[in-house]
């Protein structure tokens, strides 16, 4: 594949001119904030943005119509949310949301900051693409199948299996080797990817860069992970606390919101699933929590039909869009046209009211399909004449 532009993903320094205004992405490792943190982004995002905060599917988040990009800036800095200006766009790391407070083989939280410590002390990596993905599974399998370039998976409490391209290399190493190993291999792609953004655009490519890294594979590769369900509700922790799993509505965070969650002072990991987790909290605090939240729309049943739709942005996000399908999809769930199962309907030409989708399902202004999640999704295309249902397939 040969590049004709370059590597566009945006980030606070380089905004994204959208047809609405500029857009900021931030970068959270492991989608991890404290507190002061969220609330320094629900702050930024009434004052200087459009009052939402946008989730990504790497558990990042956007603001949308900034108008002061240098205030922006400023705030985020001051809130520790920009700890580098050359790496800002290579920080993209994806873990286990839940990991070490229950599940998991293995607690991988001390290695979300050493690694975006090792890769902002790494000046060549710097120029890495912003696509590039980094992924950090604590063996439960709910990160490793998210398309990362370069990841660990637990395979015991201090054994990770490398994988490259999504893929077990059959290397295996220490939690003290982790980072070291994941930053070679990131060196590696560096010297071999010319104009590529991705490692499995590159032929060969991870076994190119396992005979570079010189490591031998000593273990069978792992079976690729089953998709698991998106962590909602209440989850107990084995320290004795509570962990709660909230969705949000098209991943759409209004700034008040988050300016509730972030009162709770615990916490919050932005998931890969444009959900949230609230941690390490005690029962009568969980129940408020709940009590209060649900009513300003946050998601606490796992059976929510909110769940099952994902939407990009489009207008008048996106010049690209044929229509406001963040609306569209709305209204579908909020007339109960969405439903947990069935058998989807295919079609071409639909109005937006005949548009009734069982099952998880994507709506996109145009054929690109931005933001359509991994697995088996039926995808609902706005058109020229109309919507178009295809029949669901995975991806
Ligand atoms: S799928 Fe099309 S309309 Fe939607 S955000 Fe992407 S380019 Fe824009």
């Amino acid at each position: 594949m040969t590049r004709s532009a370059p590597d566009s993903c945006p980030g606070v320094l380089r905004l994204h001119e959208a047809a609405d205004g500029s857009l900021a992405r931030i970068r959270l490792p492991g989608g991890r904030l404290r507190p002061d943190q969220l609330l320094a982004l629900a702050e930024a995002a009434r004052d200087l943005g459009d009052g939402g905060i946008e989730l990504t599917s790497r558990g990042n988040v956007q603001l949308r119509r900034i108008g002061d990009a240098e205030a922006l800036a400023a705030r985020l800095g001051s809130a520790d949310l920009l700890p580098s200006r050359t790496h800002e766009r290579v920080r993209n790391i994806v873990a286990s949301p839940l990991s070490g407070r229950l599940g998991g083989l293995a607690d991988i939280r001390d290695l979300i900051p050493r690694l975006d410590d090792a890769l902002r002390a790494a000046p060549a990596l710097a120029d890495l693409p912003g696509r590039v993905l980094f992924t950090l599974d604590d063996g439960r399998g709910d990160v490793s199948g998210l398309g990362g370039d370069f990841g660990i998976h637990a395979v015991g409490a201090d054994d990770y299996a490398l994988l490259l391209g999504e893929r077990d290399s059959g290397i295996r190493v220490p939690g003290t080797q982790a980072v070291e190993v994941l930053l070679a291999a990131a060196h590696e792609f560096q010297a071999l990817r010319g104009e590529q953004w991705r490692l499995r655009e590159i032929a060969d490519g991870p076994a190119r860069i396992v005979a570079a890294l010189g490591l031998e594979p000593t273990a069978d590769p792992l079976e690729p992970p089953a998709p698991q369900d998106i962590p909602i509700g209440w989850f107990a922790q084995d320290d004795g606390l509570v962990s709660l799993g909230a969705g949000v509505r098209l991943g759409a965070l209004p700034a008040r919101t988050a300016e509730f969650l972030a009162a709770v002072d615990r916490p919050v990991v932005l998931t890969p699933w444009r959900s949230l987790i609230l941690s390490d909290l005690d029962e009568w605090t969980a129940e408020q929590v709940v009590r209060v939240l649900a009513p300003m729309g946050l998601i606490f049943d796992a059976a929510s039909p909110w769940l099952l739709v994902t939407a990009c942005a489009g207008q008048p996000g996106c010049a690209k869009s044929r229509t406001d399908v963040r609306a569209d999809a709305a209204d579908a769930v909020t007339e109960g046209r969405v439903s947990p199962s069935g058998t989807p309907p295919a079609g071409v030409g639909l109005t937006v009211e005949e548009i009734a989708v069982p099952g998880r399902q994507h709506w996109s202004g145009c054929e690109r399909r931005c933001g359509r999640p991994r697995g088996v999704v039926t995808d609902v295309v706005a058109e020229s004449d109309g919507y178009r249902i295809s029949p669901p397939v995975p991806r």
